[in-house]
């Protein structure tokens, strides 16, 4: 038997989440398949929305290259648009959208003859003060670029910084910000949501705009402390198996820094799964589920292994399949439990087998 830890990814969930992005904001959804599609496989979960996805989002032209060397001919946005002058023909070339979010990219791309104009996304900085351009600057920069040869059309966008807490007033402050200035701009799309701007369901959308979910098209509510959303189904299921099985006396400590000492006599299953493969080593409880039964990880997560309390599973033996996150186990819960986000999570999954249905 080979080492036994895989991630299923479920395809269909993948498109399922798409639809339901559609369908909640009334817009054109831009698919986020950065990194590598948030750990799950870009090119796989591209291929499986490509008939019907409207665009998608990476970080980077190396991002973007593997998807056209796939095959995708979607619409593919470049969103922090390019990092040097250099890439500029090849984004041509590619035929990729890109985001502007500083003068600096303002001026090469003006300065640069190209042989075909590119579809520009021009960034405001409405809150979140990470990229773009202030609201005052935001005006001279659009009529710069919209009279330029190198520019074909500007769609106005934004971010959120805190459209995942529904009591932050930020957000439509920064709705506010960004609908001011675009109302007196012949831009006919804008684009403002991330998973949680859409999911919250604050109305802001008509069809000419563009949305741009990502955690929420891998299954994760970013919201899940605040509201449900039934209808989001997970994509990847992260299990392992039991690969010994102890039974401690009350009193005994296991694994490294002794971290977990039973406070009863205990059956304590070896799960092939450690940091090594993306599970975060400071988990503290997390859930996990054997057989079908929810348990939690007990002592400190090692390299390749990690240990799960099997006391009221008796059932359990070696070879007992375990969900680590996925359908039973939350993702946004074992994140919780070490003090980080599903996002991360997903991203640092790695070693693992991959299976894609
Ligand atoms: C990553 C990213 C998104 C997607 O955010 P989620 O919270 O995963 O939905 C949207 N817009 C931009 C600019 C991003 O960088």
């Amino acid at each position: 038997m080979s080492r036994p830890s895989t991630a299923h990814i479920r395809l269909s969930a993948f498109l399922q989440n798409y639809r339901l992005s559609k369908v909640l904001s009334g817009a054109k959804s831009l698919a986020v398949v950065k990194a590598n599609a948030y750990g799950h496989g870009a090119v796989q979960c591209a291929q499986a929305i490509q008939h019907e996805a409207d665009g998608f989002a990476v970080a980077s032209l190396e991002e973007a290259t593997q998807l056209r060397d796939a095959g995708i001919l979607n619409p593919i946005l470049l969103l922090e648009g390019f990092f040097e002058a250099a890439e500029l023909h090849q984004i041509v070339a590619l035929d990729c959208w890109i985001v502007i979010h500083a003068r600096w990219q303002v001026e090469v791309l003006t300065k640069t003859a190209l042989p075909k104009p590119l579809h520009v996304w021009l960034k405001m900085d409405s809150g979140m003060h990470r990229l773009g351009f202030l609201p005052d600057e935001f005006l001279s920069i659009y009529q710069q670029l919209s009279q330029h040869p190198n520019v074909a059309n500007i769609v106005a966008m934004t971010h959120f910084s805190n459209a995942d807490n529904l009591a932050s007033t930020h957000t439509a402050q920064q709705i506010a910000q960004l609908n001011e200035v675009v109302k007196n701009l012949p831009i006919g799309a804008v684009s403002l949501a991330n998973s949680a701007a859409i999911l919250r369901k604050t109305p802001m959308f008509n069809a000419s705009h563009w949305v741009r979910p990502g955690i929420m098209l891998y299954g994760t509510d970013p919201l899940w402390a605040q509201q449900a959303t039934p209808e989001l189904l997970p994509v990847m299921q992260l299990t392992s198996k039991i690969i010994s099985v102890r039974h401690i006396k009350s009193g005994t400590s296991i694994g490294y820094g002794s971290m977990f000492t039973a406070q009863r006599d205990a059956k304590i299953g070896v799960v092939a799964c450690g940091y090594a493969d993306g599970y975060p080593r400071s988990a503290v409880n997390a859930p996990a589920a054997v057989n079908g039964v929810m348990t939690k990880i007990v002592g400190r997560v090692s390299m390749d292994m990690l240990f799960v309390d099997l006391t009221e599973i008796p059932n359990a033996d070696v070879g007992a399949t375990v969900e680590l996150w996925g359908d039973q186990v939350s993702a946004n819960l074992v994140a919780a439990s070490a003090n980080t986000i599903a996002y991360e999570l997903f991203c640092n999954v790695k070693r693992v087998k991959f299976i894609y249905s």
